[in-house]
């Protein structure tokens, strides 16, 4: 048995060493092929065949493999399992290995890592969404955030303390999240649902970025950029390193970065992003996303995004037109992007091409007198003729995907590429000619030039016309090749040359082109700044056009926003229950809402059944206060909205389980994290806090937050609750006021109105609900019961409702003829009594069923 592996997994095993912690695809002629326990990985992640090849120290090597030209669907996959790749390409000509000898491995090396956080091809994208890569840093007690976005180059940085990573993350739902090792962020991070990747923290040091970051952008100092903190540097840097590390050495274009202000935005903590489903209650583009995940706190911004917008709404025509052009509009910033990585091909270069010409179109139909935003665009969308006139001149329609097929540079262009796919071409018509020459000077008019794969280009005669053409003086011109059994072959050094020539110009031709994309795309480089502007001018009126839209098709409002701390809506509708209700050809009952403006706190503690419609009131308060602060139309017939510094929200009881924490646990933290941050400008959502946990538990939890955010936070607040009890609080709390939502109750059922009104709820309904849902009849017979003996028990001051149920008769299965009168208490209930469950281990509860059973 042979120990030694073959030079080529030598060669596989050393890459493989050399980047730890990633799959390594290893690329084979037309496959990437896996070994070893990557193989066996990838194969059941992939769900394809697992096979073997050779032997390694005597065991076979399991192996497996993707198609090259399929590889970013597989890619794909991987990713979204959590894994890295490193994909090792041939790095020259299988024939120049050759050539070194038979035993020669073709050289291989690792070009790139792939990594949640760093892909940039567009298939692996999400159309116009994010994708960001973030670095956590702390430097002695100060800690910061930095993102980027490699797909399209924006580069942002911000202090950012320890306590507010969780939102800031949430927020930004980084794809891949850097720290160094063992900062103890995984939980964190796999809450953002961002892939942790630990570096080694001489990646994160402070001097070293300084020094990276200023050879990044060619400058002696950063102030131009702005002032930063050393974890800031640190984050940067982290990030910088990173990328050069993964993208080997081919750094994407970054911009430089930004300083994004804490407070610049209202904050909104992670479980309200998911709970409002704030992007999916509005689809658009990458800036949609960003401002509706981080609405501003700049009144003047509002302002003039709100202008944007009513400018659009009020004139419908404009819009269509706006909106007919962005439509043609590409991704210019990807586009952008992957030219920077080396990884663009002509349709970027197109892609550019179009995005600027439609932007000066559409700078062209915005008129003079737009809003202060519109005509900012329009300015930046201006001025690029020169651009696109280059890109006209140089790029067909319709360029093919990759460089290296050529086709793409426009005739006319290039005049020595002109001429070399002329011979290309029209080789033939060339040789055309060529023949009747020789056939003239040969006397010959049976001569004929033909091709073969062997011989290439050849004249060929017959053996009686051949002799006269192996003598002199013809035998100057035409040399002898072959002679087969009817024909004599021959070459002349004149079509020697044209063959080669011929044969060369293909080449040629895509090696003009290849120079030709290159001076291209270190243009469009040198003017990326440009570039980036226009692309955010688009994207900006894009968003201002998407929310006139959404205005004017659904009747949405310019809400007043404003310093103070009002809060009152008017006619406010959930836009996701409203278009979900609409399918069904339901309408929507529109709900208002009126914190009261003012120094105390204003809180509705809103009661009403279960289904009744609470927790939409909720949300959609909550959204109307994002879209207005977004710069958008609201869905309300009025709203008023004074300036909302945080949002936070526990809504619903989202499980858990698999961090291990209970349904109350997680609403414990969350409930938490809340009481401890808001301030007096915030918005709070409560939707049944205390459902977790036995009813005494939680009315004592419910009512205890609602006297924190009333005397602590002092803050705007919608509480849903279906604690009866609660309603007191508002005699006894100045800030707090009770609604409900409405129901009527009509032979037993319950109606749901979804009116919301001022007051409290005369009950819950609760056992009409229950019946609705199906629960048995016996079953809901017996809650009644239940419930009716508490509800007296409470109107004659009983103390424990624990002495109500002893009271009780026990269930029965079917329900009974007559309920049995309330008796006396029997010996079974005084035992029982003095039964605490809780303290009780199984064997004494296996004693007491024994000790009833006798007593009954
Ligand atoms: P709750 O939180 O009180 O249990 P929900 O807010 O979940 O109730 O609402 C229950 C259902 O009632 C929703 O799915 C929706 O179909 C309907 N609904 C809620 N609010 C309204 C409304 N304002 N107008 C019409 N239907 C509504």
């Amino acid at each position: 048995m042979n120990d030694q592996p073959t030079p080529m997994m030598a060669q596989y095993l050393a890459i493989r060493d050399a980047n730890p912690g990633a799959l390594l695809f290893y690329r084979m002629g037309d496959f990437y092929e896996m070994f070893f326990d990557d193989a066996v990985q990838a194969a059941a992640a992939l769900d394809i065949a697992l096979t073997k090849r050779g032997t390694h120290q005597g065991e076979p090597i399991p192996m497996c493999g993707v198609p090259v030209h399929a590889a970013e669907s597989y890619l794909l996959t991987l990713i979204r399992k959590g894994f890295r790749v490193a994909i090792a390409e041939q790095m020259e000509d299988p024939a120049e290995a050759k050539k070194r000898g038979s035993k020669s491995v073709v050289a291989r090396d690792v070009v790139r890592l792939v990594t949640p956080g760093t892909l940039t091809e567009e298939s692996l994208l999400e159309a116009r969404r994010h994708n960001f890569l973030a670095a956590f840093s702390q430097v002695r007690g100060e800690s910061a955030l930095a993102w980027v976005d490699i797909s399209t180059g924006a580069f942002q940085v911000m202090e950012c303390p320890v306590s507010r990573l969780s939102p800031e993350l949430a927020r930004l739902a980084p794809r891949e999240l850097l720290a160094a090792d063992g900062a103890g962020l995984d939980e964190l991070a796999a809450d953002a649902g961002a892939a942790l990747t630990d570096l080694h923290a001489s990646a994160f040091d402070s001097t070293a970025a300084q020094r990276r970051l200023c050879q990044l952008y060619g400058v002696e100092t950063l102030d131009g950029f702005g002032t930063f903190t050393r974890p800031e540097l640190s984050a940067m840097g982290a990030i910088v390193d990173y990328l050069d590390m993964t993208q080997r050495g081919k750094l994407p274009l970054l911009r430089p970065p930004s300083r994004e202000r804490m407070g610049g935005a209202m904050q909104i903590d992670a479980a309200t992003r998911r709970n409002l489903e704030l992007t999916q209650a509005l689809s658009g583009g990458r800036l949609l996303e960003r401002r509706i995940s981080a609405p501003s706190r700049d009144l003047h911004l509002i302002h003039a995004r709100q202008q944007a917008v009513a400018d659009l709404v009020e004139d419908p025509r404009l819009s269509a037109d706006l909106r007919e052009a962005l439509a043609r509009v590409p991704d210019m910033d990807r586009a952008l992007s992957r030219l920077a990585l080396e990884r663009g091909g002509p349709r970027d270069l197109a892609a550019i091409r179009a995005g600027l010409t439609q932007g000066a179109a559409i700078a062209a139909i915005l008129p003079d007198d737009a809003a202060q935003v519109l005509r900012e665009s329009a300015s930046d969308l201006t001025g690029h003729d020169e651009l696109i006139d280059l890109l006209d001149d140089a790029l067909v329609a319709e360029p093919p995907l990759l460089a290296r097929d050529g086709g793409f540079v426009a005739p006319g262009y290039d005049e020595d590429l002109d001429q070399t796919r002329r011979l290309r071409d029209e080789g033939r018509g060339v040789i055309a000619g060529m023949q009747a020459d020789y056939a003239d000077k040969a006397g010959v008019s049976s001569l004929k030039i033909k091709h073969n794969n062997v011989l290439g280009y050849f004249i060929e005669t017959t053996a009686t016309h051949a002799e006269r053409m192996m003598k002199p003086p013809l035998s100057e011109i035409f040399i002898h090749r072959q002679t087969t059994a009817n024909q004599i072959r021959f070459t002349t050094v004149e079509l020697s040359e044209l063959e080669t020539r011929i044969l060369n110009a293909r080449d040629r031709a895509l090696e003009i082109e290849r120079r030709i994309f290159d001076r291209l795309r270190t243009a469009l480089l040198e003017k990326s700044a440009q570039i980036g502007q226009a692309a955010r001018a688009l994207a900006e009126i894009d968003l201002a056009s998407g929310f006139a839209d959404i205005a004017s098709g659904e009747g949405w409002t310019r809400p007043r926003v404003g310093d103070s701390r009002a809060f009152i809506v008017e006619g406010g509708r959930h836009p996701v229950v409203e278009r979900a209700l609409k399918r069904q050809s339901e309408s929507f009952v529109a709900n208002d809402c009126e914190l009261t403006e003012g120094e105390t706190p204003a809180i509705w503690l809103l009661t009403g059944p279960n289904m009744a419609g609470k927790s939409t009131f909720l949300r959609q308060n909550a959204l109307i206060a994002v879209l207005a602060q977004a710069g958008a139309f609201v869905p309300a017939r009025r709203a008023h909205i004074g300036m909302v510094s945080q949002l936070f929200s526990r809504v619903g009881a989202a499980d858990d389980l698999a961090r291990g924490r209970s349904t109350f646990m997680v609403e414990m933290v969350e409930t938490a994290a809340i009481l401890n941050q808001a301030d007096d400008h915030a918005l709070v959502i409560l939707d049944e806090i205390g459902r977790g946990t036995a009813t005494w538990d939680g009315l004592s939890i419910a009512w205890a937050v609602m006297e924190h955010l009333h005397e602590v936070n002092r803050c705007r607040a919608l509480f849903a609750t279906h604690y009866h009890e609660m309603t007191a609080l508002t005699a006894r709390l100045d800030g707090v006021e009770n609604a409900t939502v409405a129901v009527r109750e009509w032979e037993g059922d319950v109606i749901f109105l979804h009116e919301v009104r001022k007051g409290a709820a005369d009950r819950s309904y609760g056992v009409q609900v229950a019946r609705l849902a199906g629960l048995p009849a016996s079953v809901v017979e017996r809650a009644r019961e239940v419930l009716d003996a508490l509800e007296s028990g409470e109107r004659e001051g009983a103390a424990k409702p624990a002495a109500l149920i002893d009271d009780l008769p026990l269930f029965r299965a079917a329900p009974p003829a007559a309920a049995p009168a309330v008796s006396g208490k029997s010996p079974l209930d005084e035992r029982l009594r003095d039964v605490h469950p809780d303290t009780l281990s199984p064997r004494e509860a296996l004693d007491l069923i024994y000790e009833l059973k006798a007593l009954g």
